[in-house]
């Protein structure tokens, strides 16, 4: 028997509309990104937090003018990142420049920018931050990526904060640190960061990191270090099992756990980096099926989508829920019991065999044609668009 699924990113308006558009694309309902910009700007405020917003989990135009518009700042992972939050407008006092392998040609860039500062991730890299800003004669606000090594109990492959990870500065490496910030006259130390993976649920993962932070902090105080900032990074995770009923991530929560756990000076701002928590459930991938294959092991949906515009499940077998929503009459609200079901491997239209986006998916009987939506889309999908096989550019259509 299906599953009941409520149609709230999809009313009947919509969908007519899909029918006349051609496919794939990304589809992205503004109203809930608003919604769940303004939960997250309610419960950051109520403590002061600043939210830099993760940008490189979709820089979508649209995506970005709204995040702006709720005066986020931008965290960037790229040179081109960094501008294209200046040309957003984004001010350069709210932007700040991660990432393990930043060249010279990006650091000039965001030095040139004036940018808010740099999340560094190596004593090297420290260095050569020195020569540039001395080049420059500027001086580069620095503040210090360490791996603390606190397990997020995530997927290993988004997992960033542990000693094995390539990310950040490890521990026993800090006196080497403290060494080299002595002898870079061209930087100005303004406090720590950290950022130990993506998709978090539990909140005890944060608690750890409060822990650690305060060690930390603790440490760099000692050795005579005022720190400004503590940067904690992103990762709060969404729903992808219930995308309708659990819309938006408790913000209220996990802003709660810092307040709880970090010892904040009332001198001290705390800095926190969010990319999937804000725009995952905003944007559903729609898809049409080009061919049902009927085999005697498997039954096979073949979509018009595949892994060139959205590898999540490829990349790091993630789950997205999958719905043919062209079946919605049939398929809707109460009226579950009495439809006949069966089960597809959804795949895409790529010359791989990992081009599939979920095995064994419960649906109702298919056609030829159905628009399929795959849901929790809006993070890390449409960035991640490639043009393999010299596929077409993924499309985009907006709610309004
Ligand atoms: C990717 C990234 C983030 C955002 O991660 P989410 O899981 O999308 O919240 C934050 N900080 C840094 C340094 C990142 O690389």
């Amino acid at each position: 028997m299906a599953s009941l699924y409520r149609k709230i990113m999809f009313n009947n308006h919509t969908i007519n509309r899909f029918k006349e558009l051609e496919t794939p694309f990304y589809y992205y309902d503004l109203g809930i990104l608003n919604k769940t910009l303004s939960a997250c700007k309610e419960s950051s405020s109520k403590y002061g937090y600043h939210v830099h917003y993760a940008m490189k989990a979709n820089f979508n135009q649209r995506v970005l003018n709204a995040i702006q518009s709720f005066g986020f700042g931008a965290d960037c992972v790229s040179g081109n990142e960094v501008k294209a939050a200046l040309e957003h407008g984004f001010e350069k006092e709210n932007i700040v420049f991660a990432g393990v392998g930043k060249s010279d040609k990006e650091i000039n860039l965001a030095l040139d920018a004036d940018i808010f500062c740099f999340n560094a991730e190596s004593v090297q890299e420290l260095m050569v931050i020195n020569d540039l800003a001395k080049a420059k004669n500027k001086i580069a606000n620095i503040a210090i990526r360490i791996n603390p090594n606190v397990d997020a109990h995530t997927h290993h492959f988004i997992t960033t904060g542990l000693d094995e990870n390539k990310f950040g500065i490890n521990t026993w490496q800090l006196d080497a640190v403290v060494e080299a910030l002595h002898h870079c006259a061209n930087l100005q130390f303004l406090g720590i960061h950290f950022h130990i993976g993506s998709q978090i649920i539990d909140m005890e993962v944060y608690k750890n990191l409060c822990t650690r932070i305060n060690e930390i902090q603790e440490w760099f105080t000692e050795k005579g270090f005022e720190v400004k900032i503590l940067n904690v990074g992103g990762g709060l995770g969404v729903d992808y099992y219930n995308p309708d009923t659990n819309q938006i991530s408790n913000f209220e929560n996990y802003f709660k756990v810092f307040k709880q756990f970090l010892n904040v000076r009332a001198d001290q701002e705390v800095h926190f980096e969010l990319g999937r928590a804000l725009v995952a459930q905003c944007s559903s991938l729609v898809a049409r099926v080009l061919y049902v294959k009927n085999g005697i092991k498997k039954n096979f949906l073949v979509l018009d989508a595949g892994m060139t515009e959205l590898i999540r499940p490829m990349l790091y077998q993630a789950y997205h829920q999958i719905e043919n929503i062209s079946r919605k009459s049939e398929y809707d609200e109460q009226i579950s019991v009495g439809i006949d079901t069966i089960q597809y491997d959804i795949v895409g239209p790529i010359c791989e065999s990992t081009d599939c986006f979920r095995k064994d998916v419960e649906m109702p009987t298919s056609f030829r044609g159905d628009l399929i939506a795959i849901r929790t889309t809006g993070a890390y999908g449409e960035v991640m668009a490639s043009s393999y096989n010299l596929r077409d550019r993924v499309g985009s259509v907006y709610s309004n």
